[in-house]
């Protein structure tokens, strides 16, 4: 398969010819060659958009509402062939790909739609004047997205900055660019205006530098890690750009004293291990109360024991390989850091697998580690590893619980569990952190806000945060 970049309504090749590897974390396999485009192809999507904004822009929010139910109409006739090729690429189960990425890229699309047509014009009267506030679109928008949920994450940008009247240049992971191509596939389908929506593949320090410096583009959306946020800041904060930055977490999953462990033990396993524990919410790190700690640690690691690891194409699959083998090495590497830091390993830790299928030596697959025995200070149990490692903690005390929850730089998402449900949402209010779930994990309403604190993020997505990072604001006071 060779892909090439979207850029006013047409694939074309990159300017300067160059291509890289796109390939199959599960084997190695290569899937698709990819542009490696430069600025010249960034320059020609700036053109193209900014060509296209004038027109888009004139669009009432209800037109480009319509809009996105187009496109969520055309990307549910492919849902499998998304599925599918989602799971190719990053090594995915299959039922994730479609239960998730599918499923919730389409939903993305639906809900903006829908949220649309719910808004109600803003106004605040004084006794002497009315003020209204006017929306105009940012303009031109750089969205850079990485591969862990790749269309799910593009198109939580996408929708909102379409609704908004935005033109789009979008920089998809290098390593995960084939939903995105379907993507602009659909939009060419179904005759989306050419120039609204450009997608320009390549490296982050090439591509994606190369969005952030351009002048044309007014705002950035970015969901990636901690350092890559740091560069985007840099770059595009002396600029005036405006920033929404998605980054990096090591949540913690908090099971106080009272909890059900019937409930919790399977809702800790799939906090931890989904999607190979590569979702930024995972819940990384598992505070215990110490009354409960060797019944959950048996009984956990049962569990995690069974899980079916292995091809991501068979339907029984729980978790699939991570996404490189470069991953794999920096997982491992913080395998071989805790057994330093005296931790001991508790189940997995290796290559050997436990599903059907595999181990496939040139694919990227580790068992999901469990490893107790660390301080909570120590860097396994702080530095995001971002894969199918957890470690456990034990607590006394609800204070002793939140300042471990709280100790590292991150602060993005985190679940209590307990019978009290105000307990645990009170204990919530303490948590540092964007999200906090009580005895439930990844449930999610699009119009709550959505993002992280410390250094995990700048900003907030979802409902009406969304629309309101994608847009202008203009008070207009008219005197009575
Ligand atoms: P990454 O930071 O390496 O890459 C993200 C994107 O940034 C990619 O498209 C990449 O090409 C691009 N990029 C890299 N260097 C760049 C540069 N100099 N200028 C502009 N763009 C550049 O992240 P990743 O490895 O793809 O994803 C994993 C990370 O993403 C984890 O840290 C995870 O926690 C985080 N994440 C956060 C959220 C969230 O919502 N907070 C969601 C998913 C993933």
């Amino acid at each position: 398969m060779i892909i090439s970049n979207f850029i006013d309504g047409t694939f074309t090749p990159p300017i300067e010819g160059r291509m890289m590897d796109d390939t199959n974390p599960a084997n190695g396999e290569l899937i698709a060659k990819i542009p490696r485009a430069s600025i010249s192809d960034v320059d020609a999507a700036v053109l193209a958009a900014n060509q296209a904004l004038p027109k888009w822009a004139a669009l009432t929010m209800l037109q480009r509402a319509d809009w996105l139910d187009k496109i969520a109409d055309a990307l549910e006739e492919i849902k499998e062939e998304i599925a599918q090729i989602e799971s190719l690429d990053t090594g995915k189960p299959i039922s994730l790909a479609r239960s998730v990425d599918a499923t919730r890229s389409i939903s993305n699309f639906r809900f903006f739609a829908k949220f649309a047509r719910g808004q109600e014009p803003l106004t605040f009267e004084m006794s002497d004047a009315t003020n209204f506030v006017h929306t105009s679109p940012l303009g031109i928008v750089g969205l850079i997205t990485p591969w862990n949920l790749p269309l799910y994450l593009l198109t939580w940008k996408v929708a909102p900055a379409l609704l908004m009247g935005n033109c789009i240049i979008a920089k998809p992971s290098e390593i995960t660019p084939l939903s995105a191509d379907l993507l602009a596939k659909t939009m060419q389908r179904i005759n989306l205006p050419e120039g609204v929506f450009n997608l320009v593949h390549g490296l982050g320090p090439e591509v994606g530098q190369a969005i952030l410096e351009n002048p044309h583009i007014s705002g950035i959306s970015f969901t990636g890690g901690t350092s890559t946020g740091r560069i985007v800041a840099r770059t595009a904060a002396p600029l005036f750009k405006k920033l929404s930055l998605e980054l990096g977490g090591k949540n913690a999953t908090i099971i106080l004293d009272d909890a059900d462990l019937d409930t919790v033990v399977p809702g800790a396993v799939r906090a931890a291990f989904t999607n190979s524990g590569q979702v930024c919410l995972c819940g990384s790190r598992i505070l215990i109360h110490h009354s409960k700690y060797d019944e959950f640690c048996k009984r956990f690691v049962e569990q995690v024991d069974a899980m079916i690891v292995g091809d991501p194409s068979d339907e029984s699959t729980q978790m699939g390989p991570v996404i490189s083998m470069e991953h794999l090495q920096k997982i491992e590497s913080y395998i071989d850091l805790a057994i330093e830091e005296g931790g001991e390993i508790l189940s997995g830790g290796s290559r050997a697998m436990t599903g059907q299928v595999g181990p496939n030596p040139a694919g990227a697959f580790i068992r999901p580690t469990v490893i107790g025995g660390l301080e909570h200070l120590s860097r396994t149990s702080t530095e995001e590893i971002f894969g199918p490692v957890v470690t456990l903690h034990s607590f006394s005390t609800d204070d002793e619980a939140i300042e471990m929850a709280n100790c590292t730089e991150y602060g993005l998402a985190g679940s209590i569990w307990t019978e009290d449900a105000e307990r645990g949402k009170e204990l919530a209010k303490r948590v540092e952190s964007g999200i906090v779930w009580v005895n439930t994990w990844l449930h999610r309403d699009l119009r709550t806000p959505f993002g992280g604190v410390k250094n995990s993020g700048v900003g907030r997505e979802g409902g009406r945060w969304s629309l309101s990072f994608f847009s202008e604001m203009t008070n207009v006071c008219v005197k009575h």
